[in-house]
């Protein structure tokens, strides 16, 4: 099936269930209403001359429109390019130029920032872009009502020459590592990847899911909004960019089933000082993704919020993004320590990146993934294309992982992170895992540091927790010793306020290896 194929018989089969709530301004939609609204603004896409194959780009924090844009794209089978909010001018017109883009949506003005200002300053270097919608504004109003000029079956008709292989989505890599790549996404990549996903956590048309991550990643609109209309379930947007205190007051409010987010997110939520009070008996399940999450707050997570069947996954951009996910009745042990098992009709391997040979299980190598929920490859980049996919499909992800002899996966790092310090190979998640237990730490980062005896060194960034004295590199060579090999202690320690991060909640080591540099000398 395609993605407006598959909402359009949701909608069909569940016209007068919730669809989509937004807390914000109040408005709902049920399927059916949502249903017509997409047609609506798919007619109008197609009035503007918007056809398929053609990119539009989608530019806002999580407002219904996304959702909207989204599921009219698919109908018509113009490729949506979502781009990410905290973009400024230099990432807008790299975006807009390299996918070549016709038509972008966006919000006038968001917090503080002025993205029509922004648009209208790339213009001039786009000479693909034809029109801007503002969200909100008139030339929205003015991009839906064009479509009453065409037959009421347009979209009928559109929606029938697409093929579940055609790209429909261009999606930018979160950008941890260095500049984006736009990932490109088939429908049966990601429709199938977003079915999956909740199929693991029991989504069903009685579930209501709230989304506070951001929609302009796969993990809010593949495993969100995907993940909830392949299965008739309602999505609640708690707020248009991330707020702890909005997130937990709209599960209570609607009485969400399920909740979506990245650790540093339910560690937000869980140290709001009023947590206690918020009612969150309606909670159930919900998905933790993207980065690793500490044994405390997933214990907190299933006891204190009620999420029993909360899962861990796995995946980046470029598959869809999942392929390693934890089962509703894994243990705590297995639902932190592992990214799960290997997800429906997917292949996974572990290689040593020298040889390319299958390492024995317990052993780390890097992790690789094959079938459908590989992209059909970064858009207009074949060089990286080749450089990330092999010739038998398979997907390297550039992660270090291990297997287990149950099966299970554990991700030790990104091989970029991975230190090589006098020829032995150290995983700072390994060291942070260790440091993170020290009741003065908050949070803390291992990177390495270039060094002309050992090639490289450990460097340990701390946030102390309030109140705290602040750990010099002797003190935390005294918390190590006897726990970790000499090798393994940081020979460098910064105290800092906070970490360098992408919008998605992820350290930006390569950020944090620059800066170290700095400040060493
Ligand atoms: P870029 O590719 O632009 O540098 P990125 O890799 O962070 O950025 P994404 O595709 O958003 O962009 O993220 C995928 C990466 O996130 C994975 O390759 C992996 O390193 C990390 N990741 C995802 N889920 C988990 C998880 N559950 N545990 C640990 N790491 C995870
Ligand atoms: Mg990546």
């Amino acid at each position: 099936s395609t993605i407006g194929a598959n909402f359009a018989h949701t909608a069909a089969q569940y016209p007068d269930h919730e669809a989509l709530i937004d807390k914000p301004s109040g408005r709902r939609w049920n399927y059916s209403e949502l249903n017509h609204d997409v047609d609506n603004l798919a007619r109008g896409l197609l009035a503007a001359g918007i056809a398929q194959g053609t990119r539009v780009g989608i530019w806002a924090p999580n407002v219904p429109e996304w959702v909207l844009l989204q599921f009219a794209t698919a109908k018509i089978g113009a490729i949506l390019v979502n781009i990410n909010p905290s973009y400024r001018i230099h990432e807008l017109r790299y975006a807009m130029q390299q996918s070549g883009m016709s038509l972008i949506v966006a919000m006038p003005n968001f917090k503080g920032t002025d993205y029509a200002d922004m648009i209208a300053q790339a213009t001039p270097d786009c000479p693909e872009l034809q029109t801007a919608a503002f969200i909100g504004t008139p030339s929205w109003d003015a991009l839906v009502a064009g479509g009453t000029k065409l037959p009421a079956d347009a979209v009928e008709h559109a929606l029938a020459q697409l093929h579940p292989e055609d790209p429909i989505n261009i999606q930018y890599t979160s950008g941890t590592t260095g500049y984006p790549k736009g990932a490109t996404l088939s429908h049966r990549n990601i429709l199938n990847n977003g079915y999956f996903v909740t199929e693991t956590i029991g989504l069903t048309e009685r579930d209501k899911l709230c989304i506070p991550v951001p929609f302009y990643h796969c993990f809010g609109m593949v495993m969100g909004t995907l993940g909830a209309t392949t299965h008739g379930a309602a999505i609640v947007i708690p707020a248009a960019s991330f707020d702890p205190a909005a997130t937990l007051r709209a599960v209570q409010e609607e009485r969400c089933t399920a909740l979506y987010g990245v650790p540093t997110m339910f560690i937000a939520e869980q140290n709001l000082p009023d947590f206690a009070s918020y009612n969150l008996s309606s909670l159930r399940t919900g998905i933790m993704a993207g980065s690793p999450c500490p044994i405390e707050v997933m214990k907190r997570c299933m006891s204190e919020m009620h999420m029993a069947g909360v899962s861990i996954a796995y995946g980046m951009t470029e598959t869809s993004p999942v392929s390693m996910q934890t089962l509703m009745d894994d243990d705590v042990t297995h639902r932190t320590e592992t990214v799960g098992q290997v997800h429906p009709h997917l292949e996974v391997k572990i290689v040593d990146p020298g040889t390319g040979d299958t390492v024995p299980r317990g052993e780390p190598g890097e992790f690789c993934t094959r079938g459908y929920s590989v992209m059909l490859g970064y858009w207009n980049d074949p060089e990286k294309t080749a450089a990330a996919v092999d010739p038998e499909g398979w997907m390297h992800t550039g992660d270090l992982a291990v297997m287990l002899e149950d099966g299970y996966v554990n991700i030790v790092g990104r091989i970029k992170d991975m230190v090589i310090r006098g020829g032995e190979n150290l995983y700072p998640r390994e060291i942070e895992e260790f440091l993170y237990r020290h009741p003065d730490i908050a949070d803390v980062q291992v990177i390495g540091v270039p060094d002309e005896r050992y090639g490289e060194e450990l460097c340990a960034w701390l946030l102390m927790k309030p109140g705290a004295t602040p750990l010099d590199a002797a003190a935390v060579a005294a918390y190590c010793e006897g726990h970790l090999s000499r090798h393994k202690v940081p020979r460098y320690v910064l105290v800092v306020n906070e970490f360098p991060m992408t919008v998605t909640g992820k350290v930006r080591k390569m950020d944090m290896r620059e800066r170290t540099v700095e400040i060493l000398g």
